[in-house]
């Protein structure tokens, strides 16, 4: 039967076809991270066991586990009987296709008609087609057995009530259910461009980006768009080579599909297109011109200081921070380097305390070395830098500090190179000037599962174990950042 938790397949972490065939045809190519699933989960549950507290008596249907229809006639028995508040009720269409299982049926007093309320972990519910596809599921169903269209509202991951929430119309959930059903059926597997800022997140990118980069698909050529892909392949072009066959007229005129207009490639997308590709073809980076290290830096000088945060990337984790790692290493000289990390630490004003722990760090730095380059990669750090003004505050002048000595590596790189990568993200960057990480498993969301089980550790002990290892993680951040910049130094300066 089909529940709302296809939707999900098909738009989260973003909208992708393919997966759905994946997950219908060779579910075994999926990598799962079930540490960081079994947290959300874990985070669901409670978010939604404290709202279920706050709305008075309910009730569950009782049935054996997995019997959805005496899951369903249990439901019905409880609707029948009005009961005012009914939980995790099961609900199936006549036609027996589709099923849900609203996590509240809540009964109006006074019109003595049922809403539908959804618990959902995340806060901000804006751009989850998923949910509204989701809930307007229930709605249809729910609809079909009480006889009037119910009333649909959302309790978000912070408390907040959101009624009515409004869902797709009946034909177009029912268009996009009807492409999930033909998808999943499928005999072929649906040819779709990979892309990395796309796939990266996705549990078949290592099945899907893999083989696209194995095959040295045109896909992996970092900057290159979707719609010119599909309007490259129509023309014969599928690999690297084939690129550099057809040449840098042709390439220019290539038309495609840009939003709702056609679009000629044209020579400065076409020029950066062809050098890219250029340098995957030969395994060998370019340079574009010198870099210019920050603050009059000449090759070799030090102290420096690298700089890189992590942040809750989800906003629904109860964590009550943002930044839960200020990570910090002093280089002092060639081979003298002293960590700074701060970790944010618990509690409800932890967030705050970090931040002060982070300006006290910095201001430390500041006194036994003056105003020294603070090396980051991306304009994440920035941002955050920003954000936390805005939060807490500048006691002392000391963030604007920081700010003026911030430099971007990341910006360092796209000005000066062309690397043959298929980002220019840190993790692909590293990977190109030979560094290597001692820890097996890395990664944004392993650091927040980590974070989480500090937090939530026992005792002392546990969470200095699990402290050292939250070091250890971004300590390998940190020195990743530090082997770009060094092999820039030799290489670009
Ligand atoms: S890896 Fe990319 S192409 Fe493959 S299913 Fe995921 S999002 Fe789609």
């Amino acid at each position: 039967m089909f529940s709302p938790s296809y939707f999900r397949e098909l738009f989260q972490p973003n909208y992708c076809e393919k997966r759905i065939w994946l997950n219908a045809n060779c579910p075994e190519l999926a990598v799962k991270d079930i540490e960081f699933i079994e947290m959300v989960q874990e985070k669901g549950l409670s978010v939604e066991k404290a709202h279920v507290q706050t709305v008075g008596p309910i009730e569950e249907p009782e049935y054996p586990e997995g019997d959805m229809s005496s899951g369903f006639e249990e439901t019905l028995r409880l609707i029948n009987s009005k009961t005012p508040t009914i939980y995790q009720g099961v609900l199936i269409s006549g036609d027996g296709k589709f099923t849900a299982i609203p996590d509240l049926l809540i009964i109006n007093p006074k019109t003595n008609k049922y809403k539908i309320q959804e618990i959902k972990l995340a806060t901000n519910v804006d751009n989850h087609p998923e949910i509204e596809y989701g809930v307007g599921l229930s709605k249809i169903i729910a609809e079909e057995i009480l006889g009037y269209p119910p009333i649909t509202e959302i309790v978000t991951g912070d408390g907040n009530l959101i009624s009515p929430f409004n869902v797709p119309d009946k034909p177009d959930i029912l268009v996009i259910i009807n492409k999930i059903n033909e998808l999943e059926n499928l005999e072929q597997e649906p040819i779709e461009p990979v892309g990395w800022s796309k796939c990266k997140e996705c549990q078949y990118c290592d099945y899907c980006y893999g083989r696209a980069w194995d095959n040295r698909s045109i896909c992996t050529i970092s900057g290159i768009e979707k719609g010119m892909v599909r309007a490259l392949w129509e023309n014969g072009v599928n690999n690297w080579d084939e690129i550099i066959n057809l040449g840098k007229d042709e390439l220019y005129g290539v038309k495609f599909q840009h939003g709702s207009q056609i679009q000629r490639i044209g020579p400065t997308r076409g020029d950066k297109i062809f050098k890219q590709t250029e340098c995957l073809v030969n395994g060998s980076f370019e340079k574009k011109s010198d870099l210019i290290l920050p603050n009059g830096y000449q090759k070799g000088n030090r102290p420096i200081v690298i700089f890189d945060i992590e942040n809750a990337v989800f906003d629904e984790f109860e964590l009550y921070v943002d930044v839960y790692i200020w990570g910090l290493m002093t280089i002092v000289s060639g081979n003298k380097k002293e960590q700074n990390t701060v970790i944010t630490p618990s509690g409800d004003q932890g967030d705050k305390e970090g931040w002060v722990q982070f300006l006290s760090t910095m201001n430390r730095i500041f006194e036994t070395y003056g105003d020294i380059p603070i090396v980051h990669f991306s304009s994440h750090e920035t941002t955050k830098i920003n954000n936390y003004i805005d939060l807490y505050g500048d006691k002392g002048n000391i963030a604007k500090r920081v700010k003026e000595n911030m430099w971007d590596l990341y910006r360092g790189i796209l000005d000066t190179l062309i690397l043959p990568v298929p980002s220019y993200g840190l993790k692909q960057v590293e990977k190109f000037v030979g560094f290597k990480r001692s820890q097996e498993e890395y990664g944004g969301s392993w650091s927040l599962v980590k974070y989480n089980q500090y937090l939530q550790a026992p005792d002392a002990e546990t969470s200095n174990k699990i402290l050292d290892e939250i070091k250890t993680y971004n300590a390998e951040d940190l020195l990743a950042t530090y082997a770009v910049y060094t092999w820039l130094e030799e290489n670009i300066c």
